[in-house]
């Protein structure tokens, strides 16, 4: 029997959403191996939320708290979490693959001494060992890595693992972290300007291409994306990035951010293999072209032939009446 640590994001005391992912995945492993999970939050006093993750599966939710988790602290985040993970005697670690889970889940591991299976898009126990699935090859393949070591330290890529309601004792344990956060203070986490979404955690994205012809039309985007009730964010692919259009934070793509939203609107978009490598894991993927040859259509579910500037509006106005 092996317990599974659930390693929760908060942000100024109010837990993420992403951390629902978290305890789903982790709740998945501890089934398998037949242990509880325990939820860990690290914050600078309660996180509102935290309780919520018993009903996703957390058999324990611990708060460990210290005056410098007010924000993210590398340095004090990995001492805590590796002090617990050693401490609990843990099967399996898992975190998020965000961008705070991307800078803290290496440090734990190497700290631990094993390996990380990062940004993996399933993870099943197979014979009492932890396997992960991860893509490679820009998305064109999928990696299957069986974890040999103990604890199997894994991120989970957001927006995949689907939050799944298995309501557990979700327990509050609260226990005081002591020592300082370390050298690296981050004193302020500045939201994007216009406090759009980011890519990588919106859970629907609507990406804009060359096609559009010239800045100024992804304001058509940006209507849809409004259409969609606040859940979706503007993407964009790397020739309007270069060309200044868009911020490069917004890039899809190999050498842009990776997204798994439930659904992808690429509009005027070619769909070069660079492009695919960021989205083919969307759930669903609607192509919007005037090219019925472009490479877009082999990964779309759904694809329209057509003028984006014709039909992204039209697509706007039906969206706003389903939404009201
Ligand atoms: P184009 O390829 O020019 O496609 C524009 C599309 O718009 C066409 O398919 C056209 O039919 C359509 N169109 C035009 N007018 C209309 C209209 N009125 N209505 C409907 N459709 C219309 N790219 C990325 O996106 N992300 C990356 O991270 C990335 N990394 C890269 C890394 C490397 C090392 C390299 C070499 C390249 C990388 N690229 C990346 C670039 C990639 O190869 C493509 O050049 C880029 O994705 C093309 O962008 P696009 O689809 O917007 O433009």
């Amino acid at each position: 029997m092996s317990h599974v640590l659930a390693v929760l994001e908060q942000r100024d005391g109010s837990l993420r959403k992403v951390s629902h992912e978290v305890v789903t995945g982790a709740r998945r492993l501890a089934d398998a191996l037949g242990g509880d999970v325990h939820a860990l939050v690290l914050a600078a006093g309660p996180v509102q939320g935290a309780d919520v993750s018993g009903r996703y599966g957390a058999d324990k939710v611990i708060t460990a708290t210290n005056a410098g988790f007010a924000q993210y602290a590398p340095e004090g985040f990995t001492r805590a979490v590796a002090d617990r993970a050693t401490a609990g005697g843990y099967g399996a670690i898992v975190f998020a693959a965000s961008a705070q889970g991307r800078d803290l889940a290496p440090r734990v591991a190497a700290r631990l001494g094993v390996p990380l299976a990062a940004d993996v898009t399933d993870v099943v126990v197979d014979g009492g060992s932890v396997i992960v699935t991860r893509p490679v090859y820009a998305g064109k393949a999928l990696l299957k890595v069986k974890v040999t070591v103990t604890p199997a330290v894994v991120s989970l890529r957001p927006n995949v693992f689907t939050p799944v309601e298995r309501p557990k004792a979700g327990a509050a344990e609260t226990a005081a972290v002591s020592g300082d956060a370390g050298r690296v203070v981050v004193k302020a986490i500045k939201a994007a300007t216009g406090g759009s979404l980011d890519v990588a955690e919106a859970q629907i994205v609507v990406s804009g291409g060359r096609g559009l012809k010239d800045p100024a039309s992804f304001k058509l985007l940006e209507e849809l994306a409004l259409a969609f009730g606040g859940k979706a964010a503007v993407g964009a692919s790397r020739a309007v990035v270069d060309a200044g259009w868009r911020p490069h934070g917004d890039q899809v793509g190999q050498t842009g951010k990776t997204v798994s939203p439930s659904l992808y609107v690429a509009v005027g978009i070619s769909g070069a293999i660079q492009h695919l490598a960021g989205m083919r894991t969307a759930k669903v993927i609607v192509a919007i072209n005037k090219d019925k040859d472009a490479p877009i259509f082999k990964v779309a579910d759904y694809g329209i032939v057509g003028d984006l500037f014709e039909v992204v509006p039209k697509l706007t106005e039906e969206i706003k009446k389903l939404h009201g």
